[in-house]
């Protein structure tokens, strides 16, 4: 049998339509052939899962484009049409079957449905072309990303620690369908639900029993594939919701039956979705009563992967204010201050406003810098390779010029200025570009659980913002750190 041809490709961003940070194409630092491949072998993201798939299926592999930026506001609509143009175009050159790793999520200038779209246009050109579709699990369902793909596999864990696993479920699956084992089918349904993305991780109730339910089907063979996905609840888009699809051989009616259940406990367990916020200052008291630490502050709408601004001083602020110790903060995006710091230089002592450089018209909150002093301790080019569980072996290089890490300590200006901030409507101002409840933007966790943060980008994304490791108590010599970064920034 000649060797088949498969068409490997990655184009992944999730939209914050309320973000002001713009999404260019060059946010995706898109790479092609070679280079993509070098970049994603053996890595824990989609698009390596697949990889090893057509690797062991003795495949051909074209890869014209393997993008993915970090969350942001709307994609601009040059970048959507180039990127959307290089994997058609590779498809429409011909070939046996496409793996595409997508998020879901997508939305661009000129289209809300971003992955629909793209698959609508690779119909148009391949009516008959097997697709696999990798999805993180923070997508929004369409009708055209399910009637315009052959297979559908979503993540099933956050944080996204099963990425590559997700592109081999679905690249297995339509292997064995390119092979004539099965006739996959699908059946996808959803429910107006924007669920919380601090309270429907597939680990903890109210989303583990139905996540338990979908991998059970999977596993027990009943259906080829079974994935629920919780929705990205920081996009203004129609189709926001909570939804799932079911891949089945031939026969649809046993996914109908497993759709109806999940979908229908999701639904009668709405009200757990939501999540009940206190305002930042109890918050962070509270935290300082949860012993030894590691303790993760996750301030979820401005942390690295929901889509806004990284410079919102907020969170840093009040822990400044209540006087925690041993802290390491951020990555915290902010150019200017990395550009002072490199020009001071390393051990220098440094004064300035930090954060808050970007307004968010959006939700009509200005930028509010923090003025701190530290003393520079470490300056690097930003470029690591992630180690943690998620997206593990990809490169990060989130900052362009730099990475600072300064040990700072509050000035008397920021102290007043984050006194009295107790009620909610105050609380709403710490909310960042993606979080538009009142008295939310901040949780306080005991560390054995996960940081609930999302990665949808595969450049670097690590299992919490703000903690570095598991560090001993009193490793920090009572200082607090923050990592500043040149660029957005995933992980530290
Ligand atoms: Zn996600």
């Amino acid at each position: 049998m000649a060797r088949r041809k498969i068409v490997v490709a990655m184009m992944m961003h999730e939209t914050n339509t309320f973000s002001p940070v713009p999404t260019p194409l060059a946010s995706f630092r898109p790479l092609s052939g070679h280079a993509a491949i070098e970049e994603f072998r053996d890595t824990n993201t989609q698009i390596g899962g697949f990889l090893d798939v057509a690797k062991e299926a003795n495949a051909e592999v074209v890869v014209p484009l393997a993008g993915g930026a970090h969350p942001s506001g709307y994609v601009e609509k040059a970048a959507y049409e180039d990127m959307c143009d290089a994997i058609v175009g590779a498809i429409r050159n011909g070939c046996d079957a496409a793996f595409l790793a997508l998020h879901g999520a997508m939305v661009a200038e000129h289209f809300d449905d971003g992955e629909g779209e793209l698959l609508r246009r690779i119909r148009a050109v391949a009516p008959r072309l097997p697709i696999a579709l990798g999805l993180d699990f923070h997508s929004h369902m369409t009708a055209p990303m399910v009637e315009h793909a052959t297979v559908v596999a979503g993540y099933r864990t956050y944080p996204h620690v099963d990425m590559a696993e997700t592109g081999q479920r679905a690249g297995r699956t339509l292997l064995r369908a390119l092979d004539g084992l099965v006739q996959p089918v699908m059946v996808w349904g959803s429910r107006p639900m924007m669920t919380s993305t601090l309270v429907h991780a597939p680990s903890r109730q109210p989303m583990k029993d139905i996540m338990d339910m979908a991998i059970a089907a999977e596993a027990s063979g009943a259906v080829l594939n079974a994935s629920v996905f919780g929705g990205f609840p920081h996009a203004d888009i129609p189709h926001t919701s909570l939804s799932a699809v079911i891949v089945c051989d031939r026969n649809a009616e046993p996914g109908r039956a497993l759709l109806d259940r999940l979908l229908g406990m999701a639904w009668d367990r709405r009200d757990a979705f939501l999540y009940s916020g206190a305002p930042l200052a109890s918050q962070i008291a509270h935290a300082r009563t949860l012993g030894d630490g590691p303790i993760v502050l996750v301030d979820h709408g401005d942390n690295t992967a929901s889509g806004g601004t990284q410079d919102v001083m907020s969170v840093i602020e009040e822990t400044m204010r209540q006087g925690l110790e041993d802290v390491a903060a951020g990555p915290i995006c902010d150019p200017e201050a990395v550009k002072r710091i490199v020009e001071a230089g390393t051990a220098a002592s440094v004064t300035l406003p930090l954060g808050g450089r970007i307004d968010m018209p959006q939700i009509n909150l200005a930028g509010k810098p923090l003025t701190v002093t530290g003393r520079v301790t470490r300056i690097t080019d930003g470029e690591f390779v992630v180690t943690g569980p998620m997206a593990t072996g990809t490169r990060s290089r989130s900052a362009a010029a730099s990475r600072s890490t300064w040990a700072c300590s509050p000035t008397a200006a920021s102290t007043r200025a984050a006194s009295g901030t107790s009620s909610s409507s105050r609380a709403s101002t710490f909310a960042p570009a993606s979080s538009r409840s009142p008295g939310t933007s901040c949780s306080a966790t005991a560390t054995a659980a996960p940081a609930p943060t999302c990665g949808s980008s595969p450049t670097g994304t690590g299992a919490s913002p703000f903690i570095l490791s598991k560090p001993e108590p009193g490793q920090f010599g009572g200082r607090f750190y923050a990592i500043l970064a040149s660029g957005m920034a995933s992980a530290f």
